[in-house]
């Protein structure tokens, strides 16, 4: 068996919540769970968050698994429901739903069914992705109000730049005022808004990156929040080549060894979720120590310099990202986020659950 392995820490998710739910503590929180975990596993990851309030998917089959799993909490579909035919279902297993169009109003409206669904309705305060716009918010608002297929009724956004310099003031006034008068529930914060912004923290926060121990702000490492990385990608050195001054390695001979270097090939590649464009000098520990990636990743290995790594051999241990290696780490040097690594975890790859 190819000795690669992630492995989940379920201490480090329950840590992670932990600490959300310390920056927000009078907020309920709804854990954010779409894209399979965020790459760890649905069922998997629900498990160590068992103590959250809630949990937000996109997919309703995924809401009613969690439902079979006998999670009691409130589970909110983050896009609401694409057709009218999954109303029904929906409401049948308590399943919340983000109200963000028009066309998801009519549904609503024109729907019969036996149980009423509760609603998030969420504004467009500026990231022109989903939701009202300010000055129809209103509108949307007083029709779901008298929808009598609506149960509860919540107010929702969610910020563009509560990660950047860019902050939430400008769209948390849009929305302040919008719904001045209206005594509803709220629910505005991800991550970068519950560890950065405490007036964000309304009834419901929506912590989705930071309970994974990877941080939601670029050049702020997750360790400085208190953030423990909840997966661990591992495998091992399978071979090692000793090369002379001169010599490259890997396809497009990305790596000339400048002096004699001692290259461990280990078994991980971008077929494994392992990002190709991780240049050389990405940052791994092999043997517990800490190296660099050399010349291109390829689908099924990667190169690492173990020049001054005597100890390592063919066995050794290498971990691509998790304690020692910030996941983030890696992702920067690679042009990309936390997020987009963990998300891409290969299914090949083998999981194993930790407490
Ligand atoms: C993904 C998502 C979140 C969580 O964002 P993080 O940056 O991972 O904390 C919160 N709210 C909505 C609407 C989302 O789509």
């Amino acid at each position: 068996m190819r000795p690669i392995q992630a492995t989940i820490h379920l201490g480090a998710l329950r840590h992670n919540l932990e600490v959300a739910k310390s920056h927000a503590p009078q907020s309920r929180a709804m854990a954010v769970v779409k894209a399979n975990g965020y790459g760890h596993g649905l069922l998997r990851i629900a498990q160590g968050l068992d103590d959250a309030d809630g949990f937000a998917v996109l997919g309703l089959n995924e809401a009613i698994g969690l439902r079979e799993a006998g999670f009691n909490q409130a589970i909110l579909l983050l896009e609401g429901v694409f057709h009218e035919r999954e109303l029904a279902g929906a409401a049948q297993d308590d399943i919340s739903l983000v109200v963000h169009h028009l066309e998801q109003v009519r549904m609503l409206e024109q729907a019969f069914m036996d149980t009423p669904v509760s609603v998030f309705i969420k504004m467009n305060t500026g990231m022109n992705r989903l939701g009202f716009r300010p000055e129809h918010y209103a509108g949307a608002v007083s029709r779901l109000a008298a929808c009598r297929n609506v149960a509860q009724i919540a107010l929702m956004t969610h910020f563009a730049t509560a990660d950047d310099s860019l902050g939430v003031a400008g769209p948390l006034a849009i929305f302040n005022q919008a719904t001045r008068g209206m005594a509803y529930p709220v629910s505005l914060a991800n991550s970068a808004a519950i560890l950065r912004y405490p007036e964000t923290h309304t009834d419901w926060v929506r912590p989705g990156i930071m309970l994974y121990g990877a941080s939601p702000v670029a050049g702020t490492p997750a360790k400085a929040y208190g953030l423990r990385p909840a997966m661990s990608l591992a495998s091992a050195v399978i071979a090692i080549q000793n090369l002379q001054a001169g010599d490259s390695v890997g396809y497009g001979h990305r790596f000339t060894a400048s002096r004699p270097t001692r290259v461990g090939i280990v078994a991980c590649g971008y077929a494994d979720g392992y990002p190709r464009h991780a240049p050389s000098g990405t940052p791994v520990a092999v043997a517990g120590r800490m190296t660099q990636t050399l010349g291109r990743v390829s689908m099924d290995m990667l190169f690492v310099d173990i020049t001054d790594i005597p100890e390592a051999v063919v066995g050794s241990a290498v971990e691509l990202w998790g304690e020692h290696v910030p996941v983030d780490a890696v992702a920067e040097i690679s042009g990309t986020v936390g997020y987009e690594l963990l998300c891409a975890l290969a299914a090949r790859v083998p999981v194993k659950v930790v407490s």
